[in-house]
């Protein structure tokens, strides 16, 4: 694969790992991004990837987020992405999964897997019979379907951000446009529809649309559609990258707030919102209830604690918007300022509690 190191090098991995199983058919990457605050976390995505490089890239760009993540919700853990390549819903196979979870296991701890995109709770407590490195389960303590913890917090990253942007403390009457109704889209559908917001809704799976549609009275649009919805919330629920010199043109909305990853397809288009006035919440500043509640279950996991922990998620997407607003930075650099910091120092105190000889190095 061309330019493996040079990516590796751009991005800062300190260990990326490829798994072929033939029997199987497994086809796998982990990526290792950090590990300076913690063993590295985040879960696996099954997607049918149009080619190697594509994949290689997903996971280099997810893994280095949950770097960015971790430090971000004040976790004591460093970042760490898989991906396999396969349709998630024709190709997945048990065999598969525990070719997977001897991968994992072969990496001795240095990357606990969860659930992301094409991966199910079922799919981790069998991956789980080959490793002990695998959070997010049904059974042994496991905390199970992270979404609904995903939601909560992207719920009270949404509140945050429209206080900022002066629309008020309540969402009641706000319309929202949410790109995406499966695991995630669902709970913050339901959340936003209790709190009284309208929402208009898009996916590529009817049945989906038609479920929000039923118990919250949602409006269905078209995939396409869904950028230049007349909302004033924007909550992207899909796939990353959507926010870019196609779609922000489109936007009429004063806020971008959503669970999906990696949503601007480039460092720029952060800043084109913010030329445009639109405020963004940053994804994996907004997006780490899940996170915070698959890490719960390394201390014993404890709903009430997890809850209050990821209300905190309101927080920091107000301080890291008023950083933005002080600072004169878009939001995602603010935010990427606030985990860099809190790497840097971690890294001094790792230093510390080593000989000077090893600092040295
Ligand atoms: P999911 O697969 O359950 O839902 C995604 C939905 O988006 C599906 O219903 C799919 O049909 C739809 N979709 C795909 N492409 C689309 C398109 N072009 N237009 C409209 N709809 C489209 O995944 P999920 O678990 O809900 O996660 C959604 C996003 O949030 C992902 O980016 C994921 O990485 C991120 N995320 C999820 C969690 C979690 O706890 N599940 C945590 C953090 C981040």
């Amino acid at each position: 694969m061309m330019g493996v190191f040079q990516d590796l090098e751009t991005y800062g991995h300190e260990q990326v790992t490829f798994f072929h199983d033939k029997k199987s058919g497994l086809k796998a990457i982990i990526g290792v991004h950090s590990t300076v605050l913690g063993p590295s976390l985040g879960g696996t995505r099954m997607w049918k990837y149009t080619d190697e490089q594509a994949a290689l890239r997903d996971v280099l760009r997810l893994s280095r987020g949950m770097t960015f993540k971790a430090a971000v919700a004040g976790l004591k853990l460093g970042g760490g992405k898989a991906v396999i390549m396969a349709d998630a819903r024709t190709e997945k196979t048990p065999e598969m999964l525990a070719a997977f979870g001897r991968a994992v296991d072969s990496l001795g701890g240095k990357y606990i897997t969860a659930e992301d995109v094409g991966m199910s709770v079922e799919d981790i407590d069998t991956i789980r019979k080959y490793t002990s490195h695998a959070v997010g389960g049904s059974n042994e303590g496991g905390s199970g379907d992270p979404s609904v913890m995903t939601a909560f917090g992207v719920f009270q990253g949404i509140k945050a951000a429209v206080k900022h942007a002066g629309l008020g403390t309540s969402l009641e009457g706000l319309k929202v446009a949410i790109q995406g109704v499966g695991h995630v889209g669902y709970h913050l559908a339901s959340y936003l529809s209790a709190a009284g917001a309208k929402l208009i809704i898009t996916d590529i799976y009817p049945n989906q649309i038609e479920k929000v549609v039923q118990e919250f009275g949602a409006i269905a649009v078209e995939p396409d559609q869904i950028y230049g919805a007349d909302a004033e919330i924007f909550a992207p629920c899909a796939l990353g990258a959507i926010l870019n010199q196609r779609t922000i043109p489109q936007l009429k909305c004063k806020i971008v707030a959503g669970s999906a990853n990696n949503q601007l397809e480039v460092d720029s288009d952060g800043f084109d919102l913010f030329r445009k006035g639109i405020v963004y919440a940053p994804d994996y500043a907004i997006n780490s209830g899940g996170l915070i509640n698959v890490a719960a279950e390394l201390d014993g996991y404890n709903h009430e604690r997890v809850l209050a922990k990821v209300s905190k998620i309101y927080n920091t997407i107000a301080d890291i918007l008023e950083r933005s607003e002080a600072e004169h930075i878009p939001p995602h650099q603010a935010a990427d300022r606030l985990a860099e910091q809190i790497l840097a120092e971690a890294s001094l105190g790792k230093c510390q509690d080593k000989t000077l000889e090893l600092c040295a190095r």
